[in-house]
C-alpha cells in the first residue's frame, strides 16, 4: 500500500454539474454556476463582493492592479510563502520587502512589520499559513496608521476565521485558491474578495480584459468598450460547475479534514511532549480549518532522514516554501537581512499525507512510522 501526500476529492456531483453547464449552452465566464458560487460565498461568509478567477495567482495579480502598484512601490510580504504572493506585485514593478515568520508559527511576524514601512510602502500581504490567521487586528491597525492597503493571501484559508471574522474578508482585498491541493478544489481556480467597495467596479473591468462587459451583461449600458487595463482573469462556467459541487459538500469535507487533523495532533503529541518535534500552534484568535498538518524537525538533516524513512514505507511526506528571499530570482534584490524563523520553517517543516479520503488505517501507518523513526532510528539527544 502506498500513501500519497495528496489526493483530490471528488464529491460525485462534479460531472453532473459540468454537464448541466454544457447543456445550458453557456460555458464562458459568469454563467449560472458562477452566480451560484458567488451567492454561496457572499451568503456564507458575508463577503461584500466576490469574483471567481482562474487561480489565486490571478486574484493576487488583480489585487496588484487594483492597488495601482507602480515601479518603486514597496510591498511587505512574508518570505515563507508561495511565489505568487510576491510575484503578483513584482509584475507591476513593486519592490518586495520581505518579513520574517514568527518563532512559534510560520505566519508573518507582525511585530517586525512597522520598521519596514517607508513612504514608498503601499501594501502588506499577510498569508494565513495552513489557514491559521495572522494577527489581523495588529495588521489592520498598522495599515490604518500608515495608510496602507492589506491584501490577505487566503489561499489556505477557506472557512477559517480571526476572532469570528472570516479570513479573506478582513483586509481591503482577499484572495483564495481552489487548486487541487487545497480544501475545496476546481483543479485550478481562485477568487478575489473585495471588502473595500471602492474597488468593486474597477475589479470587474480588470477581470474582463479592461472592458465594462460586466455592466453590459447586467443591462446597465448598451455596449461595452475598452475603459482600463485588464486581462482575462475569469474562469469558464465549467470550472464554476465543478466548484459548486464542492461547495455543496463544504461542511462534510471540513468535518472530515478536522477529524484527520485532530487524530494526527492527538497521536503525535507524545513526540512533542518528549521534545522530539514541534506541532502546529494555533493562537486563541484563530480557528483551524485543517488545510494541512505539519510538524517541525530539529534540523534539515533530521527532516531528510525522516522523509526517507517514510518513503521507504511508501508514505509520501513533503516539505515546502523555500525562502523567497533566497530564491534565484530575488538574489539581486536581497538586502542581506537575516530571517532565522523563515529559515527554520524552510529547513525543518514536514507536511504529512492529508486528504479527505485518507483512511484511518493509512493514517495509523503514518503515525506508527513517525513514532518508530523517533524511537529507533533517530536517537537525537533530548
Ligand atoms: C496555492 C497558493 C497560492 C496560489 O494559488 P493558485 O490558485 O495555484 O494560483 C498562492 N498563495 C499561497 C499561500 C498558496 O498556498
Amino acid at each position: 500500500m502506498s500513501i500519497p501526500f495528496n489526493k483530490p476529492f471528488f464529491t460525485g456531483k462534479e460531472a453532473e454539474y459540468i454537464q448541466q453547464a454544457v447543456v445550458s449552452g453557456k460555458i464562458s465566464g459568469d454563467g449560472m454556476f458562477t452566480q451560484k458560487c458567488n451567492q454561496f460565498f457572499e451568503q456564507r461568509y458575508g463577503f461584500k463582493k466576490v469574483l471567481l478567477t482562474t487561480s489565486c495567482t490571478d486574484a493576487l495579480e488583480m489585487a496588484a492592479i487594483l492597488l495601482d502598484i507602480k515601479p518603486g512601490d514597496e510591498v511587505i510580504v512574508p518570505s515563507y510563502s508561495f511565489v505568487s504572493t510576491a510575484n503578483a506585485f513584482v509584475l507591476r514593478g513593486a519592490k518586495i520587502v520581505f518579513v520574517d515568520s514568527k518563532s512559534d508559527e510560520p505566519n508573518m511576524d507582525v511585530a517586525r512589520v512597522e520598521e519596514l514601512i517607508t513612504p514608498k510602502t503601499k501594501a502588506i500581504v499577510p498569508v494565513h499559513y495552513a489557514g491559521v490567521s495572522c494577527d489581523m487586528d495588529a495588521i489592520m491597525q498598522l495599515a490604518e496608521k500608515h495608510k496602507l492597503f492589506v491584501v490577505e493571501d487566503a489561499a489556505h484559508s477557506i472557512d477559517s476565521s480571526y476572532n469570528g471574522k472570516y479570513l479573506g474578508g478582513i483586509g481591503h482585498l482577499g484572495t483564495f485558491s481552489f487548486h487541487e491541493t487545497k480544501n475545496i478544489i476546481s483543479g485550478e481556480g481562485g477568487m478575489l474578495v473585495i471588502n473595500d467597495e471602492r474597488f468593486i467596479e474597477r475589479a470587474e473591468i480588470i477581470r474582463e480584459k479592461g472592458t465594462n462587459r460586466s455592466k453590459f451583461f447586467r443591462g446597465e449600458i448598451d455596449r461595452y468598450s475598452w475603459v482600463d487595463i485588464g486581462s482575462s482573469f475569469l474562469p469558464s462556467d465549467i470550472i464554476a460547475a465543478f466548484l459548486y459541487a464542492q461547495l455543496e459538500n463544504l461542511e462534510k469535507i471540513q468535518a472530515k479534514r478536522k477529524e484527520i487533523w485532530n487524530i494526527y495532533y492527538k497521536e503525535l503529541k507524545e513526540l512533542e511532549d518528549k521534545g522530539r518535534v514541534s506541532l502546529p500552534f494555533i493562537p486563541n484568535y484563530a480557528t483551524n480549518n485543517a488545510h494541512l498538518f505539519y510538524l517541525l524537525c530539529k534540523d534539515q538533516e533530521e527532516r531528510a532522514q525522516l522523509i526517507a524513512h517514510l518513503r521507504a514505507k511508501n508514505i509520501q511526506a513533503v516539505f515546502h516554501y523555500l525562502q523567497l528571499h533566497k530564491s534565484e530570482f530575488y538574489k539581486p534584490f536581497y538586502d542581506g537581512r537575516q530571517f532565522p524563523n523563515t529559515d527554520k520553517y524552510a529547513d525543518c517543516l514536514v507536511r504529512l499525507p492529508f486528504f479527505y479520503e485518507l483512511k484511518s488505517e493509512e493514517q495509523q501507518l503514518v503515525i506508527a512510522a513517525l513514532h518508530e523513526f523517533y524511537q529507533y532510528y533517530f536517537q537525537s539527544p533530548l
